[in-house]
């Protein structure tokens, strides 16, 4: 499945330039019998099956991960990746990944690899794989030298705590709608004010989870729990 869709575009670019690499490994690789099997039935039974710590573990030593390197898994029952986690990955050694399948993974494994779950929110795909290439995308544009200008990721949705501000470009007038006045103004000042106006309005109306942390936030109280990046 790898590189798949970060093979293209801005992260495909970066990729071919060697400002990131990608290193994907077969979990059936580390497999011991001859059908390379990887999974087996769960214990207590149930339906599906699970991935042995056994072989799962040979495949996580066979990577030789460096001392340092996060060990991320990824897991609907995870933490729940947020940017600045996004932010703390980009800026540390890169992360081994590892993909689930069927109904998930060894808790053994979990426990002796120390491996880290992460959610990418509350629906459950088939496969860790589509995930993992979400959090790697979301990494690699925040890489120096990927995106076009310095700044272009300050603004985003989640960068102050806010989600962005509507977006507007040529032409002037689509189907009767004007771009609105003020960003035609030429006044800085105004724009930007008007800009936070409407992150503030949308994030209130849409994520009051955000708009009450970023409340606690502005109110230069305490800083919220997660500060670390983890
Ligand atoms: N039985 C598991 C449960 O209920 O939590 C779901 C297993 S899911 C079918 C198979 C694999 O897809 C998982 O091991 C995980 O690697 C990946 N996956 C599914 N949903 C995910 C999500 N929201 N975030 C991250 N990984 C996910």
């Amino acid at each position: 499945m790898f590189p798949g869709p970060l093979g293209a575009s801005l992260a495909g670019r970066a990729l071919a330039a060697g400002i990131w690499e990608l290193e994907a490994r077969d979990i059936r690789d580390s497999a011991t019998d001859r059908h390379r099997s990887v999974d087996d039935t769960p214990a207590g039974g149930g339906p599906g099956m699970v991935l042995r710590a056994d072989i799962l573990a040979a495949a996580i030593d066979a990577a030789a991960p460096a001392p340092g390197r996060p060990r991320l898994l990824m897991s609907p029952r995870g933490r729940p990746l947020t940017q600045l986690r996004v932010a703390g990955l980009a800026a540390g050694p890169g992360p081994l990944i590892v993909c689930g399948r069927f109904e998930g993974v060894d808790q053994r494994v979990i426990e002796a690899r120390g491996l880290e779950e992460v959610s990418i929110g509350d629906y459950v795909l088939s496969g860790g794989e589509i995930a993992a290439m979400a959090l790697l995308d979301a990494c690699v544009r925040l890489l120096p030298g990927v995106m076009g200008r310095l700044e272009s990721g300050a603004d985003e949705s989640f960068s102050a705590g806010l989600l962005e501000y509507p977006q507007y470009t040529r032409p002037q007038l689509f189907e009767g709608r004007p771009i609105p006045e003020v960003l035609l103004s030429g006044d800085h000042a105004r724009v930007a004010a008007w800009r936070r106006a409407e992150a503030e309005a949308l994030t209130r109306e849409r994520r009051p989870d955000l708009w009450a942390e970023h409340g606690h936030r502005a109110g230069g109280q305490k800083a919220p729990k997660d500060t670390t990046g983890r």
